[in-house]
Formats: C-alpha cells, structure tokens, sequence
C-alpha cells in the first residue's frame, strides 16, 4: 500500500515540475534573452561610445598638431625676415632702387640695382620658386623676383592697409591669406589663379629709419602640406588649413575628385565646399566664422562622404585647422565588434530558445511516458482496490455470519440453559424435599444423594458452559470491588476442605494476613476453588496440597502446588485449550476439561497472569500472580452483600396468616414450590397460572407476597411488576422473581425492573425461604 502512495507522490511531484517547467521556462528564458539583450545592447553602446572618443582624441591631436607647426615655422620665418631688416648690401641696393623709383619710374624694371636685388636673394633657397617684394613708402612695388608687378601698388596695401602701416610704424607682421596677385602652382604644378597667399613684411632700415618694407611669400601650399602630410592618422583621414574664404592652404588626396567632379577648372584655388550644397562644408562654415569644435555625427566633407571631424580657427593667423577621418571607416572595428556582439547574441538566442523548445518537447515525452505510467498505475490500483473490496466484503460477510453463528451460539446456550435449569430445578428440589422428608426410608435416602449429587454436577457442567461462552464471545461481566484476596482464599479452602478429606490429603497454607486487590470476588473465589479441587482431584490418597502466598513488588503470588500426578511436558501447551484432559486413564475424576480455560481467561481479564509448573509423576504447581491494590488507594471497603442469613432473625409472627400468590405456568414448579412451602405453616398460597391472571386476582385480593416466573405465556414477569407497581391498592406488595433466567445480568435486570429479591432456578430451599421470610416481616412496615 505504501508503495502505491510513494509511487503516486512521486508522479504528482515529477507532473507538478514538468508543469512548472512548461508553464515557467519559457517567461524565464525571454526575461533571459531580454536581459541579455540589453547588456549586448549597453556592450555595443559602449564601444561606439569608446571609438568616438579615441576618434575624437585623435582628430584633435592632429588639429593641434597642425596648428603649432604653422606657428612654429611662421615664427622661423619671422626671425628669417627680420635678418634683414640692417642688412647693408641689401639697403644699399634698395636705396638704389628707391633713387631709380623716384627719378625714372619707367626703368624701375630694368635697373641695374633691380638686378642686383633679385641675385641678392638668389642664393636663398628656402625663397626659391617664391618671391619677395621690396615695398617703398609709397606703398609701390620696386623690386620682386618677377617682373609683372614692379611699378604698381603693391597688393598688401591693396588688400591689408593697416597691416603695411604697422611695418611702417617698425613692426614686423605676418599677412594672412590673401588673394595672390599673379597664379600659383599648386602641388601638381598646375597654375591657380589667384590662390590665397601669405606674406611676412619687416621694415629695412638706415639708421633707425625706415626707407622700406621687404616682404616674402609664404610657400603655404608647400610647406603646410608637409605638416598635414606628417600628421595623417589614418590613410582615411583628412586635415585642411584654410583661410577665411575656405580656400584651402594645403593639399588634398581629394584635389582631382573634387576638380573632374564639380568640372572646375583646374586654375582656381580649391575651396572647402560641400559638393551637395553651394554652401561651406559644415565644419569649414564654423570655423570660418572663428568657432572652434568637432562633430562625432558625421557630416559632408568636401566629396560629399560622411565624416567626423575636429576644428579650431586662429584668429592671429586667421587660418582655420581641421581634422576629419570618414565615418563609416573610423568605425569599421566597432562596425565589427557590433557584428561580432549581435551574431553572439542571435547565437544565444538561437542556442536558449533551442533548448527550450526541446525541454518543453521532452517534457511533453515525459508528461506522455507518466501519464501511461499513471493510467497503468492507476488501473492496477483499481484492481487491487476491487481485490481488496472483494476480499474486504467476503470478510465482512464471514464476519457477519460468524456473528450470527456467535449470536445463535449465545442465544442457544441461553436458552439451553433456562431449559435445563428447569427440569433440573425440580429434580435438586425434589430430592431437598424427599430428604427433608421425615418418612423417607433409609434405604433411599443414599439414592436421593446420588441424585442430588449428579444434579449438582450437571448444574456446575451448565454453569461453566455457559460461562466459557460468554467468556468467548467477550462479554462476561465482572463486578470489580476491592476485595481481600486472603479471606477469599481462605473461604475457597475451607470450601474445599471436605474434598480433600475424602482422600485423606493433608491441605497446608502459608498466607499473609491481607492482600488487597482489586477484583470480581466470586469470580476470584471460582479461581481458587477451581485449581484447589484440581490439586485434591489429580493427586493420591493421602497426598499434599500447599498454599504459598506472599507480596513482593506490590505483587500477589500464589501458588497451588501439589504432589499428585504431574502433566506431561509434551501436553503442558495445551492444558488451558477447553476441554482438554491429560489424563484418559482416569476416567473416574469427575471434570469437564473447560475449568483452566475458564481460570485463566478470568485471571487475565482481572490483570492477573497464571503459569504452570509440572513434572509427571511427581505435582504440579500453578502460580496465579495479581497486582496488590496500593492501601492509600483503598477507601472503607463498602459492603454489598446481602446476607439474607441476617434476616432470619427477624421471624414473622407465626400466629398471623400470610398469604403468597404464586404466579408460575409449569405444573412441576408449582409443586416444587407449594412443597418447598410447607415449612412455613402460617402461609397461605394461592396460585396462578398466567401474569393477567395474577393481576385479576390481586386487584381484587391483596395477598403479602408475590412470588412471579418471568417466562410467562402472555404477559411477562415484568410487565406485570409493572402493572402491580402502577396499581394503587397492591403496588407495595413485595415481588420475588422465581426464574430458570439464571444469568448474572437477568438478576441484575430483574433488580433493577422493582422485584424485591431474584430467586434462581434450581432453588436453593434455604435462601428461598429466608428470603420469604424477610418480606412477609417486612411487608407492612411502611
Ligand atoms: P477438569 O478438571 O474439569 O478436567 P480442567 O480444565 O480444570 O478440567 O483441567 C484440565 C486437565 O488438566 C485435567 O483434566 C487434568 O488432566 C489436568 N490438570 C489440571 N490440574 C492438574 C493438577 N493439579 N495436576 C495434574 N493434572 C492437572
């Protein structure tokens, strides 16, 4: 049966997982996916955010980079200019050239000292391919290494007035970009017309006075490209220096694309313009305006390709500086590491919602493979169930029947027993009669014992039958009290006594005074009356039976022992089965075989234990051991016994008659008790055979006493106490029960129900006329 529950426990234990995994798996593995989703997501974000930065760490060291070589070199030039600012072979050429200004203007070009100027600055060659311009105060070109622009204003003043007043005042400045009056050659050698240049003016002394300026190109396109060159960080990657129109101060990788592009002409200066807009590119149109920054969002370069990018404008030079790199290659790596990012992420995906969908499909399987297990369980449990209903019915029903047979048994017995008790009533009770009987002759009167005697027997045999049954049927009643064990001993074997006189054994006891125990004391003195006479029955002429009681250990022990014929060892196991005798050969002991079945039962039902000690041949002792009541325990001992002995003291007044109804249908019982009767000379009897009778009469004729049988055809002995008892003028009459209902609990009833007193059949002559005795006194005295 335990297998079954753990099995079932177990199934409802693995179905409520695979529910759990069912219902729960899937919620936990998106929460799952989520969260990893949103780590992948922040992971990514960070890295864009760090390539960014780096990017934009980089744009600016190049930017920067760029700025302080424009500055360092500008200054390397200032200090170059200025070396001639005393030189004395050029002054003395220029004040040449300032004579050949101010007398003939129109040889300007051709003089001797121009000549000699421009062989001057020959043999320098960071100027070579450049050119240099001596200025006169008048703001005219009087020497330069080509011959266009001798003669005419020169383009500083034109274009920064105020610049070439301050190298009239004795500073020395740098021009920003200007517009170049004559076309330069760009990296490729190509002619750009009017392409922005600049210029570095110092005044040229004699004696602390100013007779004129001398200024140098700045070779921008030359040397800045280098700068930027040196500061590329990626082979994507873009700087510009430009002036404040855009025009751009350095090269481009992007030069050709822009001219065969936009179909320019490859004699203009090229401009930092958005090829998509007419405008500026976004970076160059803030830097133009002086505002330094950077875009990390991408934006139009000059070819039209996204890029980030970083700028600062120079307000001293007036020269803007950027840096840019194309977007989408600057973050090729995070573009990479983003892929890596999310195909491990669609990989988990795949990997976790693949797991799932083959757990909840196993766990589908497994439900499946359980529910077979379940159904296949389930039904086996059916079957034992039926099994066991089957069984369980056909035990009921065997139950039931042995009941019945147990109830039929009981009632059979009962029955038995009132009808044996009455004819065996008037058997013991004539031979009472008959021997009481003055006339009867000698020669009878052994014969009347004899007749007696076997009555008595057959009266014990019913007796312990009937006991024997109740006891197997579990309902003999016990009248617990508080008795002293010694003094039913005691009694028991001066009951005995006569027996064992007969054959001459010699009974020795040796007892404590009092050993209180708690006990049915007529059944306690049917124990020891029962295994005395057994130790008188099986034992020989002039053998011994001892008594041994002692208290140990609050503890009754006694044992009854005698040296008569002993048991077989072999037979000593079955010695309390009823009707078991162990010794066949002498068929002459009277006995039954049931007395030990019925002494232990009572001993054990007291709480008492009985064992056997025998040796064939040579005694037997059986030790009945009860548990002592404790004294404190023990209140006055009440005294329940009626002793009618008692009431004979007390004679009715023989002179007054007394009338006694008897109601009683057998014809033997009337005569039994009409003689029995006799003794009493004063009574008067009146009988009758049915209770309606009895009432009838009664009503009519108060008598002293009612002796009534309950078996009465009609109306019973006890409907009609109650009649009696109802019935003003006669309902304190005494009633006695005369019955063959000898059980203990018909007495008890018959008590209970009002009679007076329960007189058993066969009656005994002398309680029953004691008896009549006290209620004929008695009658009257309320
Ligand atoms: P009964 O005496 O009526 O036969 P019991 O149940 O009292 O029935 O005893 C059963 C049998 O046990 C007896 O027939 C007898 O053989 C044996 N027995 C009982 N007591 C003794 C004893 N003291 N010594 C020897 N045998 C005994």
């Amino acid at each position: 049966m335990s297998d079954w529950s753990d099995h079932l426990q177990y199934k409802y234990k693995i179905q409520k997982n695979l529910r759990l995994t069912k219902y729960f798996a899937a919620p936990i593995v998106i929460t799952f996916l989520i969260i990893i989703g949103l780590l992948a997501n922040e992971f990514i974000q960070n890295i864009e955010r760090d390539t960014k930065r780096n990017i934009l760490s980089s744009l600016n060291s190049v930017v920067n980079a760029n700025l302080d070589a424009v500055s360092m070199h500008i200054y390397n030039l200032q200090e170059f200019t200025e070396r001639f600012q005393n030189e004395s072979e050029l002054r003395t050429l220029v004040n040449e050239q300032l004579k050949v200004h101010a007398t003939s203007p129109s040889n300007i070009k051709g003089s001797e000292a121009l000549k000699k100027i421009q062989q001057y600055f020959e043999k320098y060659d960071a100027f070579k391919g450049l050119g240099f311009f001596i200025i006169a105060p008048d703001n005219t070109s009087i020497a330069s290494r080509r011959l266009v622009n001798i003669g005419t204003k020169n383009l500083i003043a034109i274009q920064k007035p105020a610049l070439l007043k301050k190298v009239w005042e004795g500073e020395t400045v740098v021009v920003p970009p200007i517009l170049s009056d004559i076309p330069l050659k760009d990296h490729n050698h190509h002619l750009v017309d009017n392409p922005p240049t600049m210029f570095l003016v110092t005044p040229i002394f004699e004696q602390g006075r100013i007779i004129a300026a001398l200024s140098f190109r700045i070779n921008t396109i030359r040397d800045f490209s280098q700068f930027t060159e040196n500061t590329r960080f990626q082979p994507y990657s873009d700087s510009y220096i430009f002036d404040k129109r855009g025009y751009l101060l350095n090269n481009t990788r992007h030069h050709d694309q822009i001219h065969s592009a936009a179909g320019r002409q490859t004699s203009e200066p090229l401009s930092l313009h958005d090829p998509q807009a007419t405008t500026l590119t976004l970076m160059a149109g803030l830097a133009t305006q002086g505002t330094n920054g950077n875009n990390m969002e991408g934006y139009s370069n000059i070819i039209g390709t996204s890029v980030f990018g970083s700028w600062v404008w120079s307000d001293k030079l007036e020269i803007g500086f950027a840096a840019e790199t194309e977007k989408e290659k600057a973050l090729e790596t995070y573009y990479m590491s983003r892929r890596w990012v999310i195909a491990l992420y669609i990989f988990t995906v795949i990997v976790t919602l693949g797991s799932l969908l083959s757990l909840v499909i196993s766990s589908n399987r497994t439900f499946n493979i359980l529910h077979t297990f379940n159904n296949e369980l389930e039904k086996n449990i059916e079957d034992k169930t039926k099994d066991l209903s089957k069984a369980n019915l056909s035990l009921q029903k065997a139950k039931e029947s042995a009941e019945l047979a147990n109830t039929a048994k009981s009632t059979f017995l009962s029955n038995m027993s009132h009808e044996l008790r009455t004819p065996l009533n008037a058997v013991l009770g004539f031979t009472q009669i008959i021997k009481t009987d003055e006339n009867t002759p000698n020669d009878q009167f052994e014969i009347i014992e004899e007749i007696e005697s076997a009555g008595k027997i057959l009266l014990k045999l019913i007796d312990e039958i009937l006991d024997l049954s109740k006891i197997e049927l579990g309902n003999l009643p016990l009248n617990t009290e508080i008795v002293n064990a010694i003094e039913t001993l005691e009694s028991s074997i001066s009951m005995i006594k006569p027996l064992a006189d007969n054959k001459n054994i010699t009974i020795s006891a040796s007892l404590p005074e009092t050993a209180i125990v708690k006990a049915d004391s007529l059944r306690l003195h049917q124990i020891f009356v029962n295994l005395l006479s057994n130790a008188i029955k099986y034992n020989n002429e002039n053998g011994k039976v001892n008594i041994d009681a002692s208290i140990d250990n609050n503890k009754l022990d006694i044992k009854f022992s005698d040296n008569g014929f002993g048991i077989d060892a072999k037979q000593l196991s079955s010695i309390y089965e009823p009707f078991s005798r162990m010794h066949p050969d002498h068929t002459d002991i009277e006995g039954t075989g049931i007395g030990l079945a019925i002494t232990r039962q009572l001993v054990e039902q007291q709480n008492g234990v009985i064992s056997v000690k025998s040796e064939l041949g040579k005694g037997s002792t059986f030790t009945i051991t009860f548990p002592c009541f404790q004294e404190d325990k023990l209140n006055s001992p009440t005294d329940n016994l009626i002793a009618f002995s008692d009431y004979k003291k007390n004679k009715p007044d023989n002179k007054l008659n007394k009338t006694i109804l008897l109601v009683e249908d057998n014809e033997t019982n009337i005569k039994l008790c009409s003689r029995m009767l006799k003794p009493l000379e004063y009574v008067n009897l009146i009988v009758m055979k049915t209770a309606e009778d009895g009432l009838d009469y009664l009503h009519d004729n108060p008598v002293d006493l009612v002796l009534m049988d309950i078996n009465l055809p009609g109306m019973t002995g006890f409907q009609a106490l109650k009649e009696i008892r109802k019935s003003n003028n006669i309902k304190n009459t005494p009633v006695i029960a005369v019955t063959a209902n000898a059980m203990k609990e018909d007495v008890e009833q018959g008590l209970n129900a009002g009679f007076e007193d329960y007189i058993s059949k066969p009656i005994d002559m002398n309680s029953f006329l004691s008896s009549i005795e006290f209620f004929l006194n008695s009658k009257n005295k309320e």
